[in-house]
């Protein structure tokens, strides 16, 4: 064999699995058609947060006359911001080809196809592996009737590059990536609109705190429609008319914008790979089953991160790509997907981690719940972002943590502690019983863990 293990893709699962192997003493070569670091580091985490925090500077320096501070006229110099943010991507797309070299692993460029179960071409050379791991990744879905130009009708891809700040924008679906761009936008300027077919945002969050989210969002001026889809497109000169619907009542609206996000989920990426060669099996849907050792129906045949399900998250398919890599080293691995967090990285943030309080009883649980606000966090007030909420759910009798849900600034950073919490088998008293720096965010959690004992020092 010329290698130990051959992985195929190097976004955040395929690098981070090549790394952990060949830290563990395997050969390691990693096949990428574009560029390492895959969808994260390239289109998707990184460049993002680049845009968002360079909204939310915007919209502070607008706030900042509520406390004394005034500047001059803002401008804005939108190829600098472009160039600053198409930086910080080079810059760890660099890292990870370092990484490479540093850990040994062989970077093989072009499109990887299966040939047989343990061999595998890249462009016009073939090798063969003792073990495969597939992480090819995803690509955003498709809405038949919003063909993407990447200009004015753009996917997640497109809606990074900024040549000029719409006036009027449409955000079709109302997940992390339409409110993450929508948040981006509006702090740039643009009037935005979210629509979601389902009844709620954020599906898959707690519905406190989407509603908590949402009261937010709407408060700085982004527009939300629930129970609403999308039509149809008729691009008039510059102008798009999307015809919208009401799912519930049936009532048909049409509306002018100057650029339409189609953010409507994401779909795993098998073409060109032909797992069929292999005997890999692959879902209606496209995705890749596996066990908790990551392994498909081909037991030295491994599928990481998004093209092996849902969640699609950068940390869960890097976790994955530790444990296939680790399983195949011989080490006792698995996957145990308690406590993956989720987060939208607006500001405020939602973020959570666990079980919500409905998940909670669907499962049987007896629950209580513990909530702080951040009204009442004395440093929420002196960063100015008191909107938003820590929600502990906890299992009576056994105090046993089942999830944590928190909306408010840093709170992706405050799911530190409820995950770790989560994976330790934490009560609402150990955390309550922790000291916590003051003044803190992190108080929050504990205040929100003594709530549940209706203990808090700061709620009435
Ligand atoms: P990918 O990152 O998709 O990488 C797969 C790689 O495989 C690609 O580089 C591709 O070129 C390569 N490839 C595919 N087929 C082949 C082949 N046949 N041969 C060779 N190479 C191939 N997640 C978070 O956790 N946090 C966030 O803040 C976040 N923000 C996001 C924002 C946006 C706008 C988007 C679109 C996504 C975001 N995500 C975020 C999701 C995250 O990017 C993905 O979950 C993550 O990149 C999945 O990693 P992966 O390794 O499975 O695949």
């Amino acid at each position: 064999m010329d290698f130990d293990v051959l992985v195929i893709g190097a976004g955040p699962g395929g690098y981070h699995a090549a790394i952990r192997a060949a830290q563990l003493g395997l050969k390691v070569a990693c096949a990428e058609m574009d560029k390492v670091g895959g969808v994260c580091l390239n289109v998707g985490c990184i460049p993002t947060k680049a845009l968002l925090h360079a909204g939310e500077q915007l919209a502070a320096s607008r706030h900042a006359a509520d406390f004394g501070l005034t500047f001059g006229e803002t401008r804005m110099d939108i190829s600098k911001l472009m160039g600053w943010k198409d930086g910080i991507v080079k810059k760890l797309t660099g890292g990870v080809s370092s990484l490479f070299k540093a850990n040994k692993v062989t970077h093989l460029i072009g499109q990887a196809s299966f040939v047989d179960a343990n061999t595998v071409r890249v462009g016009d050379k073939t090798y063969t592996a003792s073990s495969i791991i597939i992480a090819t990744g995803s690509e955003p879905a498709r809405l038949p009737g919003f063909d993407v130009d990447q200009d004015r009708v753009v996917d997640s891809t497109g809606a990074l590059t900024i040549t000029e700040v719409p006036e009027r924008m449409l955000a079709i679906g109302g997940g992390v990536i339409g409110f993450e761009f929508a948040h981006v936008y509006t702090n740039l300027g643009s009037k935005v609109k979210v629509i979601e077919f389902l009844p709620n945002v954020i599906p898959g969050a707690d519905a406190d705190a989407v509603r908590e989210f949402t009261k937010s969002m709407k408060k700085q001026g982004i527009e939300i429609a629930t129970s609403t889809k999308a039509n149809k497109l008729e691009r008039k000169g510059n102008e798009l008319h999307v015809e919208i619907e009401n799912v519930q009542t049936g009532e048909k609206t049409t509306e002018v914008y100057d650029r339409v996000l189609v953010a409507v989920g994401r779909r795993p990426r098998t073409a060109g790979l032909n797992p069929e060669a292999a005997g890999v099996q692959v879902t209606d849907r496209g995705f890749i089953t596996v066990d908790r050792q990551q392994r498909t129906n081909v037991p030295h045949i491994y599928a990481i991160g998004d093209v092996a399900g849902n969640p699609m998250l950068a940390h869960k398919a890097m976790k994955e790509g530790l444990v296939a890599a680790e399983v195949i080293a011989g080490k006792p691995a698995e996957q145990d997907a308690v406590a993956i967090p989720g987060v939208v990285y607006t500001s405020p943030e939602l973020a959570w981690v666990g079980l919500t309080e409905a998940e909670a009883k669907e499962k049987g649980f007896q629950v209580k719940t513990g909530v702080f606000p951040l009204s009442a966090s004395g440093r929420a007030m002196t960063l100015q972002s008191t909107d938003g909420f820590v929600k502990m759910v906890v299992e009576e009798g056994t105090d046993l943590l089942l999830g944590v849900h928190i909306v408010g600034p840093h709170a992706s950073d405050l799911l530190g502690e409820a995950g770790l919490a989560l994976e330790m088998a934490a009560t609402a008293t150990d955390i309550a019983l922790t000291v916590h720096a003051h003044p803190t965010l992190g108080e929050s959690v504990l205040e929100a863990a003594e709530a549940v004992h209706k203990q808090a020092i700061h709620i009435m």
